[in-house]
């Protein structure tokens, strides 16, 4: 088995095969050799389960989830990879590498055909450029998957994993809070990739719900009002919503008080609990 996290053993088989990074499709591989078994590890990849990964580079996070898991299937968008992965990942009998990019992929489809009705887990070292619109595909499309383990940029997982009343919450914690429990695994200092990147990154995980822990009359509404609430987080939520969502003041006003929210709270003061109960009142009275 190739060592693909030995500087040297890269560096060979990248000159061999002539490739080089593409920063636009965000080639950070990673070079520290206890990352990915600690990632593939705590990701459940393990006998009777199968894993879908984003992203193979040269296969370093592929082989350990290999050694582990019942079946591999990655998506790679790379084509100039495969000709390596074909080298690296060829006594692997459990590995698929799909050659789409994992944004237009028929993600169900995929599942269904590669897994069957096998546990599902997601384990990836994203490509940074598309962190947030990959984490919502996943769970948006409600997949039959139970944990998604991630890399991402440090930043990123402060903003995905932020508690609810925090300073740090988003629209994105509260869509992602919907469908998972999401949690910072550990740390990765930016040294741990070939090439280096500009920013630290942290692998976190999220535990997907069978069902959302709340139920809103209409979903659309509910994520309606908290893109439009976080889109100005700076002003008070009457103020926020009557100009992101054209609601009249008095009505948020009247909802905010039947539902015993103060008057001058902020996006980031409320819960998710208490973003469905407005949307579900906005919703019964017409207004989203
Ligand atoms: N897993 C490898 C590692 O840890 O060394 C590579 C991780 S690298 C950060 C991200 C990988 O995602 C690259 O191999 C890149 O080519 C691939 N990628 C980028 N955009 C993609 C897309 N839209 N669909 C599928 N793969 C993509």
């Amino acid at each position: 088995m190739h060592n693909l996290s030995n500087i040297g053993t890269i560096k060979s088989l990248l000159q061999k095969y002539g490739f080089t990074f593409s920063k636009q499709l965000g080639q950070n591989f990673l070079i520290n050799p206890s990352v990915c078994p600690r990632m593939a590890e705590l990701s459940g990849a393990k006998e009777g389960v199968g894993v879908l990964e984003i992203g193979a580079g040269i296969g370093v996070l592929t082989q350990e989830l290999a050694k582990r898991a019942a079946k591999v299937v990655c998506v790679e968008i790379d084509a100039r990879l495969l000709p390596i992965l074909d080298e690296t990942l060829g006594e692997f009998e459990n590995v698929t590498i799909v050659n789409q990019d994992v944004m237009k992929v028929d993600l169900h489809a995929l599942l269904q055909e590669h897994f069957g009705g096998m546990p599902v887990v997601v384990c990836a070292n994203l490509p940074y450029y598309i962190t947030s619109p990959i984490l919502m595909r996943l769970l948006e499309e409600r997949l039959p998957i139970e944990k998604i383990t991630v890399m991402v940029q440090k930043e990123a997982a402060a903003r995905i994993c932020a508690e609810e009343g925090t300073r740090d919450i988003g629209a994105l914690s509260m869509a992602v809070r919907y469908y998972s429990h999401p949690h910072v695994l550990f740390p990765v200092s930016r040294g741990s990739f070939l090439p280096a990147p500009e920013v630290d990154s942290a692998v976190i995980q999220l535990d997907v719900f069978s069902q959302p822990p709340i139920k809103p009359i209409r979903e659309k509404a509910l994520f309606a009002l908290i893109k439009g609430a976080f889109s100005q987080r700076r002003k008070t939520l009457p103020n926020t919503l009557n100009s992101t969502l054209k609601i009249p003041k008095d009505e948020i006003l009247a909802v905010l008080g039947q539902l015993q929210i103060k008057p001058t709270a902020r996006a980031e003061e409320l819960n998710l609990q208490q973003f469905c109960q407005i949307a579900d009142a906005f919703v019964q009275k017409g207004l989203l």
